[in-house]
C-alpha cells in the first residue's frame, strides 16, 4: 500500500501527452454511458449520488490506475462522500474536508459536490460551454470536467491539508493531468438564466403575484428565486432610507415591470 510521499511522487510523475489526455477522457466518457445507473445520454436528465461516484472512479481508474481511491480507501475510515446540490448555483463544483478537533488524522472526512443547477440549467438553453478552459458539448462532458477540478483538490488535500486552484501547483497539475487551463466554468447561472431567458438583471423594477395581489418592486438579487424589495412602510429600512419587504420570489414568476 502506498503512503502519502509515495502517492504523491507517484502522481508527479503521471504526465499524460494532451492527445492521450483527450484520449482518457473519451473512454472516461463512454464507459460512463455504457454503466452510470442515470446517465445513458450525454445530455442526461437526471443524475444520482451514485453516478458521480461513478464518474469520480472511472476517471481514476482511467488516468490514475485507480490509486487516488485506493490510497483513500486505505488511509480513512470513512468512504469519501458525494453529494448533488441544488442550491450551489455559482460554482461547479465544491470539495470540503472535514477533521473534527482532537481527531486522528485517519478519521478526516471528505465530500465532492457538484452544483446540478448550472450543469442542467446550460445545457437547456446551449449546445456548448466551457469548463477548465475547455469546451463541452454536453452534461457529461462538463460533468467529467467538474470532477477531474474536484478529484485535484482532494488531491491537494489528501497530501498537503490544503488546496488552491488559483495557485500554480494546482494549476500545473490540472494542466498536466487532465489538460486544464482555467480553473473556472462559463456554465450558465441562474442570473444568467434570468438575464438572457427573462431579460431581468440584478436592479430592474419587477411585477408578481403573491397570493392573489400584484405587486412591485427592485431585484436585489438572485440564485435560485430572485429576492424582490417591495416598498411598504411595515418593511424594514434600506440604506437608501426607504422600508422595503423582502419577497423570494421562482424567476418564472416575475415580469418586467416599467418604474411607477
Ligand atoms: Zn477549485
Amino acid at each position: 500500500m502506498m503512503n502519502r510521499a509515495q502517492l504523491k511522487a507517484s502522481l508527479s510523475r503521471n504526465t499524460q501527452a494532451q492527445r492521450e489526455v483527450r484520449r482518457y477522457q473519451r473512454h472516461v466518457f463512454e464507459h460512463v454511458l455504457l454503466n452510470s445507473p442515470n446517465i445513458r445520454k450525454p445530455n442526461f436528465a437526471q443524475i444520482s449520488v451514485a453516478d458521480l461516484g461513478h464518474v469520480f472512479h472511472a476517471t481514476d481508474e482511467f488516468f490514475f490506475g485507480g490509486k487516488i481511491g485506493s490510497f483513500f480507501e486505505h488511509t480513512y475510515a470513512s468512504p469519501l462522500s458525494f453529494r448533488l446540490s441544488k442550491r450551489m448555483t455559482i460554482s461547479g463544483g465544491m470539495t470540503t474536508m472535514v477533521r473534527e478537533y482532537g481527531a486522528r488524522p485517519s478519521e478526516t472526512r471528505f465530500e465532492i459536490a457538484v452544483a446540478t443547477t448550472p450543469l442542467f440549467e446550460t445545457f437547456n438553453v446551449d449546445s456548448q460551454s466551457t469548463v477548465g478552459g475547455l469546451a463541452c458539448r454536453s452534461r457529461l462532458e462538463a460533468l467529467q470536467r467538474i470532477v477531474e477540478h474536484e478529484m485535484v483538490h482532494l488531491v491537494e488535500l489528501m497530501l498537503t491539508g490544503d488546496s488552491n486552484c488559483q495557485a500554480g501547483p494546482f494549476r500545473r497539475f490540472v494542466k498536466r493531468n487532465f489538460g486544464h487551463v482555467e480553473s473556472n466554468h462559463e456554465l450558465l447561472t441562474p442570473r444568467d438564466v434570468a438575464s438572457r431567458s427573462l431579460g431581468i438583471r440584478c436592479g430592474d423594477f419587477v411585477c408578481f403575484y403573491r397570493d392573489g395581489r400584484r405587486y412591485q418592486g427592485l431585484v436585489n438579487r438572485i440564485t435560485k428565486r430572485a429576492t424582490v424589495l417591495v416598498k411598504d412602510s411595515s418593511g424594514v429600512a434600506y440604506s437608501d432610507g426607504v422600508c422595503y419587504r423582502k419577497f423570494y420570489v421562482p424567476l418564472n414568476q416575475l415580469k418586467k415591470a416599467s418604474a411607477a
